[in-house]
C-alpha cells in the first residue's frame, strides 16, 4: 500500500532496538480518514467470509473496527493482556513475549465470544518476531475456530515473524513490508 509506505517515510521514527514509531497516525494519534483506507484494503485482500475479527489490545483495535464494517455482521474481539499467570476456565489464553515491552504476558479472550466454526481474520499493527500472531492463532485453535488469515499494517521482513507464521500454513498479507530500517532510513520490499 503505497500510501502507507509514504506515511511511514514522512512521519515514522526509528527508535533504538529496531522499533518503528508510527504514533502520529496509528499508534497514539489516529488519522481516521487514513484508517478507513487501511480497513478497506484489508477487506479487499480478504474477500472470503469472515465472521469475527481478532486483534490484541490496544494498537490493533482501530484497524480491526475499520475493517470489520466491510463484512456482514462481523464483531471485533480484542485479546486482553494480562499477567503471565492469569488464566481462568472462562478464557482462552496464550502466552506471548512482547517485542516492545520485552516481557511475557497472557493474551486472553473470553470463551463467550469465540466459537467453533467462526471464520477469523486476525489484524495487528506490526509483525516482528511473530509472537503476537502465534498467540492469537493459538487462541483460535483452542476455540476450534478457523483462521482465514492475518492482516498486518507493517511487516518487518528483516525479522523472522513472517516466515514463522507463513510456515504454520497461515496466510499473511502486509500493507507495508520493511526489509531494512537503520540510520540511513527505511527500505521497503518491492
Ligand atoms: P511480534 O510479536 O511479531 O514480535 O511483535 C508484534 C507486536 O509487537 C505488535 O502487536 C506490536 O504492537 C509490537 N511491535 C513489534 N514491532 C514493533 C515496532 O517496530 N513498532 C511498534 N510500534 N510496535 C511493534
Amino acid at each position: 500500500m503505497k500510501a502507507l509506505e509514504e506515511k511511514i517515510l514522512k512521519e515514522g521514527k526509528i527508535l533504538p532496538g529496531g522499533v518503528l514509531k508510527i504514533d502520529s497516525f496509528l499508534n497514539h494519534q489516529i488519522d481516521t480518514r487514513f484508517l478507513e483506507e487501511i480497513g478497506a484494503e484489508f477487506a479487499r485482500l480478504f474477500p472470503e467470509e469472515v465472521t469475527k475479527i481478532l486483534t490484541v489490545e490496544a494498537s490493533g483495535i482501530s484497524m480491526a473496527v475499520a475493517t470489520a464494517k466491510h463484512y456482514d455482521y462481523c464483531p471485533v474481539i480484542f485479546a486482553k493482556k494480562g499477567e503471565a499467570a492469569n488464566m481462568s476456565e472462562e478464557t482462552y489464553s496464550s502466552k506471548l513475549f512482547s517485542f516492545t515491552r520485552k516481557r511475557d504476558f497472557m493474551a486472553n479472550v473470553a470463551k463467550d465470544y469465540l466459537h467453533e466454526g467462526d471464520k477469523v481474520l486476525i489484524i495487528d499493527d506490526f509483525l516482528a518476531s511473530g509472537q503476537a500472531l502465534k498467540a492469537l492463532i493459538d487462541i483460535c485453535h483452542q476455540a476450534k475456530a478457523e483462521v482465514v488469515g492475518c492482516g498486518i499494517a507493517v511487516e518487518k521482513v528483516h525479522q523472522s515473524g513472517g516466515d514463522l507464521i507463513r510456515g504454520m500454513g497461515v496466510r499473511v498479507e502486509s500493507l507495508a513490508r520493511i526489509v531494512r530500517m537503520d540510520d540511513d532510513g527505511i527500505e521497503f520490499a518491492e
